[in-house]
């Protein structure tokens, strides 16, 4: 794992209405700009938004309207990201921005990601004050999730410099939609992973998600068989959509073939939400045939989630079988592990793993981070010429506030 602590500070530039230039892009002929963050290529004229709503031209030169300004902070616990082989049982600072670069009919966080009023619903914070209040809070990690932090890669990058520099590790939960040109430096900054496997169905990634399945396959293989990162991946099983049997088993198989029988796999359960509720819930019995036949298929560590089913959510040693981490929901319960090892046969279990786990339990807290005083904006808010360091120096206050 990539625990080396960088004296790499941020190094962006961002004025208090959140505004920054942006990263990977490049000027086009005809007076647009062409971003390449995201596979979707979107090539804006001046004033134009990118599909992701928080990526502008502006006056020839690509800009991110999001940086240092977030919907909203939550200790979770790690389980909730989900991830069940990385620090169990510790706290996660959590946040995230608005907008995504997917366009998903069942999205579970459309609030967030199709929000069109980014000033209106943020709360600023720097990124040293995120790392900041993880430490103060007992947090072992950032967690860059709610909506997909690629479209706000600059302040996800800066925010895990940040974090790596006071020994705080980060967090990607991401759909995989990045471009070659900007993985690279995404994921060298984060220390583990959940990416999201949609489908193993083009056809749904196009007309479902507004995606394409292919470059969400590179980057699973790129992150695991290419870098340090702790990886593990979601299917949100959608009754009549993507549960179909043989498309399962294709995943599954070329998840084994591809990365390997050691990541873990989540089947989580759906809810009717945003432009898709025309269908139930995901049954108990849908999660349990996928579980079935992933294990079937040679993957050693398989859960289900967004349900109670406290053997499909715990962890068991794949050479001797026994119980290691026991989990209900959220919650740990027996721990039976010798550091990265089965505490009964001592066989190695992938992931990142301490001689204790933590002991946040299943609690979720919403926590308020108050950024430093900020030089004032000029009467006008045009990014023209007026991008300004903001002090770095953060004092900052933190405060309960309801439930985001
Ligand atoms: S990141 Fe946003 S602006 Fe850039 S290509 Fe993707 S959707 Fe378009």
């Amino acid at each position: 794992m990539s625990a080396n602590l960088s004296t790499n500070l941020p190094t962006t530039e961002f004025n208090p209405a959140g505004e920054a230039l942006g990263r990977w892009w490049t000027p086009q002929d005809d007076g647009r700009i062409l971003c390449e963050l995201c596979p979707r290529a979107c090539r804006l004229k001046p004033g134009d938004r990118g599909f992701c709503f928080v990526r502008t031209n502006h006056d020839g030169r690509m800009v991110l309207d999001t940086y240092g300004r977030s919907t909203g902070f939550c200790i979770d616990p790690i389980e909730k990201k989900p991830l069940n082989h990385f620090l169990p049982g510790t706290a996660v600072l959590s946040f995230g921005t608005a907008g995504c670069n997917l366009g998903c009919k069942f999205c579970q966080n459309w609030d967030i990601s199709k929000s069109r009023e980014v000033a209106r619903l943020s709360d600023p914070a720097t990124p040293e004050a995120i790392a900041q209040a993880a430490m103060q809070w007992g947090c072992r990690s950032v967690a860059y999730t709610y909506n997909d932090p690629v479209i706000w890669a600059e302040y996800a990058i800066d925010t895990a410099a940040a974090c790596r520099a006071v020994g705080i590790q980060s967090v990607a939960v991401t759909a995989g939609y990045i471009s070659p040109q900007a993985r690279e430096e995404f994921f060298d900054a984060m220390d583990a992973a959940n990416i999201d496997l949609k489908s193993f169905n083009e056809e749904f990634y196009h007309r479902v998600t507004g995606s394409h399945l292919q470059p969400v396959l590179d980057t699973i293989r790129y992150v695991c068989n290419e870098t340090d990162v702790w990886v593990e991946l979601t299917n949100l099983v959608i009754p009549d959509s993507n549960d179909h049997h043989t498309e399962l088993q294709q995943m599954c198989d070329w998840i084994l073939e591809t990365v390997g029988s050691d990541v873990p796999v989540h089947f989580t359960a759906f809810h009717p939400d945003f432009r898709m509720t025309d269908r139930p819930r995901t049954s108990h019995e849908s999660l349990i045939e996928a579980y079935d036949l992933a294990r079937k298929a040679g993957l050693r560590y398989v859960y289900v989630g967004n349900i109670h089913d406290l053997r499909r959510q715990s962890t068991f040693c794949p050479n001797c079988g026994k119980l290691l981490i026991e989990r209900d929901w959220h919650q740990l319960d027996r721990y039976e592990m010798n550091e990265n090892r089965c505490g009964y046969c001592q066989h190695v279990i992938a992931g990142v793993f301490e001689s204790e786990p933590g002991n946040w339990g299943r609690r979720r807290q919403p926590i308020r981070i108050s950024a430093p005083q900020r030089t004032p904006l000029p009467p006008s808010r045009r990014l023209r010429c007026r991008l300004l360091r903001v002090t770095r120096q953060a004092t900052m206050v933190l405060t309960n506030k309801p439930g985001i």
